[in-house]
C-alpha cells in the first residue's frame, strides 16, 4: 500500500500557495492508493452545500483524484467539524469517525485529528461536544448560507476556538488520554495532526505520529509505502 496522510492544511483564500501546493503534490504523487486528511484540511466549512469557489475548486480536484483510482478518507477537524456525508460523497471518499482503526505499514493504527486528546483544555472539550451535537448541527444547516459564514467569522474571533493557528496557542496532548486511547483499543501506533508540533513520539504504548501543519512555506506529509513510515517536510513554491 502507497498512502499518504495530511492534516492541517487549513486552506482558505488567505493562503493561495497552500492550495496550489496541494495540487502540486496530487500532481506529482503518482500512484499513491490511499489520501487519508486527519481534519482541519478547511480552515472552515459551514455546510457541504458550501458553493464557495474555494469549495468547489478543492471538491473537483479531489473528485479527479478518487476518479483515477485513489482511495480518500476524511477525518474533521476542529475547523472544518461540519464536513459531512455528501462532501464525502461529492469527492468520492469516505467519511471517517473521529477515531478510526486501520493497517498502517502492516500494523494496525489508531488514525484521529487530535483535539479529542487535548483534555486538559475543559473550554474547548466543552465546546466540541456541543457544536458537534445533531441537534445544532442541524439548526446550523437549517440557517442561510451567508448567516452561516457571519457565525464562523464569529467562532473562529472568539477566544474558545483558538482564535490562532500558532502551535504556543494550541494546547499539546494529554499523555493519558493518549495511553487511555491506545489501550482501550489495544493498540500501538497512533496518527495525528492538530497540535502542529509535527514528531515521532515513543510513548508507553507504543508509538505516537504528529503530522505538520501546511504554511505558505512549507507542507507535511506522513508516507506509507510497503512497511516503511516516514514523517516528510517538503517546500511549497
Ligand atoms: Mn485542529
Amino acid at each position: 500500500m502507497h498512502r499518504l496522510f495530511i492534516s492541517d492544511l487549513h486552506l482558505s483564500d488567505q493562503a493561495p500557495s497552500i492550495e496550489t501546493g496541494l495540487n502540486d503534490l496530487i500532481t506529482r504523487e503518482r500512484g499513491v492508493e490511499s489520501l487519508v486528511i486527519l481534519g482541519d484540511f478547511f480552515e472552515a466549512w459551514v455546510g457541504d452545500d458550501d458553493d464557495d469557489p474555494l469549495a468547489l475548486r478543492v471538491k473537483n480536484l479531489l473528485r479527479r483524484l478518487s476518479l483515477a483510482g485513489c482511495e480518500i478518507l476524511v477525518c474533521r477537524g476542529n475547523r472544518d467539524f461540519m464536513l459531512g456525508e455528501q462532501f464525502a460523497a461529492d469527492i468520492g471518499g469516505t467519511l471517517l469517525d473521529d477515531v478510526t482503526a486501520m493497517e498502517v505499514a502492516g500494523a494496525p493504527a489508531l488514525v484521529l485529528h487530535g483535539d479529542t486528546l487535548c483534555t486538559d483544555d475543559a473550554d474547548y472539550q466543552q465546546f466540541r461536544s456541543l457544536v458537534h451535537s445533531r441537534d445544532w448541527q442541524a439548526e446550523m444547516m437549517e440557517k442561510p448560507l451567508a448567516e452561516r459564514r457571519e457565525l464562523a467569522s464569529q467562532l473562529r474571533a472568539l477566544s474558545i476556538d483558538a482564535a490562532s493557528n500558532k502551535p504556543e496557542d494550541i494546547m499539546d496532548v494529554n499523555d493519558q488520554a493518549v495511553t487511555d486511547l491506545m489501550s482501550d483499543h489495544g493498540i500501538s501506533r497512533m496518527i495525528h495532526g492538530h497540535t502542529h508540533r509535527p514528531a515521532r513520539h515513543k510513548v508507553e504504548a507504543g508509538e505516537r505520529i504528529v503530522l505538520g501543519d501546511w504554511t505558505a512555506q512549507q507542507g507535511w506529509l506522513l508516507r506509507e509505502n510497503g512497511r516503511a513510515l516516514t514523517l516528510e517536510q517538503f517546500a511549497l513554491s
